[in-house]
């Protein structure tokens, strides 16, 4: 039987910012233009009572993501009401929530809601000012460095900021460094960080990927691992526990590594129940489910299991010939479904970053090897 293990949340479909790479506003699904900008009460209590009615299916809790858009551009005020009517029904133990955020927004009152309604924050930050203007400007062309290192200051000066401040998330700027990387987020002080690929595909290669066979991704994130690794007082970095995890054996934690499934569901302002919206960079529509179905008359357990999540599901482990007898499968587990279009072959080909993941993969097993 499904479960449900990540709800993410889209309190509003509007950006404050216009970041090059985003998936949502810069690729060729327009359909954020017809939900409403912010998510009302009346969905919100939807979205509760159905949250409410999967955790009595379930006997594991899930986590539940506020995304955007800008999540904190739903205002105080109906966040309030989302995290109190989350938070009078699900426990803070086995229904974490996280909200990310570009930090633009962030003031101490925001904060105190937070800690108040245990909700923690992971900040978007590409890197140094120089890296993080390469993609996150706002709509007219200005920097959103400054606004965002105030965002993290606030988080380490709150009283509650242990629990608070998250850490960071930034997609991979190949101009800059991994070692510069690395450093500029442990003079920030952050309590993590992690790191995304830019978008691609099979058809569409990455930004600054210069072919299939290329490893320019590999390269960088070995980097980031000798820089890791190398650091007496390291600041964690979770896609690379994950892969170390994996290589010792043990379990991912996260979708789009290992071999395990996840059930992810996204409920979009209005509140329609959707894949995961990273689909969305192979074509127009591709994270719509064939019968459109919303949280007003729709329980999250019947999406759960239908046919369609089923096959959805497996699109999470399933994958071409060539990784089935590829050696590191069970760590790479064949790479994001969206990583892994083409138009010929859908979802069936390997990672666009499958070179990327073979030098990674094999250096990790080779500090491992040496020192386990
Ligand atoms: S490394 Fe490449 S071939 Fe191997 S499982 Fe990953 S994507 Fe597939």
């Amino acid at each position: 039987m499904a479960r449900l293990d990540t709800i993410l949340v889209k309190t509003a479909s509007r950006c404050n910012l216009d970041c090059s790479y985003c998936y949502v506003y810069q690729g060729k699904d327009t359909s954020w233009k017809e939900q409403p900008k912010r998510m009302s009460l009346a969905t919100i209590d939807h979205l509760v009572k159905r949250l409410v009615e999967q955790a009595e299916l379930q006997d594991i809790g899930f986590a539940i993501v506020l995304h955007g858009g800008e999540p904190l551009l739903l205002g105080y005020n109906r966040l309030e009401y989302l995290l109190k009517s989350l938070r009078e029904n699900l426990s803070s133990e086995d229904y974490p929530i996280s909200i990310q955020t570009n930090g633009a927004l962030l003031n101490n009152k925001f904060l105190d809601l937070f800690s108040l309604y245990r909700a923690n924050v992971s900040i978007s930050l590409d890197g140094d000012k120089e890296t993080n203007d390469l993609s996150r400007l706002t709509a007219q062309g200005n920097s959103s460095f400054y606004d965002v290192i105030s965002a993290i200051k606030l988080l380490q000066n709150h009283k509650d900021s242990d629990f608070l401040f998250s850490g960071t998330l930034s997609v991979i700027q190949l101009e800059s460094p991994a070692k510069k990387t690395y450093d500029f987020f442990k003079s920030l002080n952050v309590p993590s960080m992690d790191f995304l690929l830019q978008d691609g595909n099979i058809d569409r290669l990455p930004k600054g990927k210069s072919s299939l066979l290329s490893t320019e991704y590999g390269d960088w994130t070995i980097d980031l691992l000798g820089e890791y690794i190398n650091d007496d007082s390291p600041i964690r970095i979770a896609f690379l526990d994950d892969l170390i995890r994996l290589c010792l054996g043990g379990d991912s934690i996260k979708e789009g590594k290992g071999s395990q499934k996840y059930g992810i569901l996204i409920i979009e302002t209005d509140g329609e129940i959707r894949k995961n919206d990273t689909l969305r960079s192979s074509y127009d529509g591709a994270d719509f489910f064939s019968i459109r179905e919303y949280i007003s008359d729709t329980s999250l357990n019947k999406v759960l299991q239908s046919e369609e999540f089923q096959d959805l599901s497996n699109l999470q482990c399933k994958t071409s010939d060539i990784c089935n007898s590829c050696s590191y499968l069970s760590i790479c587990g064949g790479g994001m479904p969206l990583y892994r279009w083409s138009d010929k072959n859908a979802y069936d080909n390997p990672s666009v970053y499958c070179s990327d993941h073979m030098v990674l993969i094999k250096k990790i097993k080779d500090i491992l090897k040496d020192n386990v």
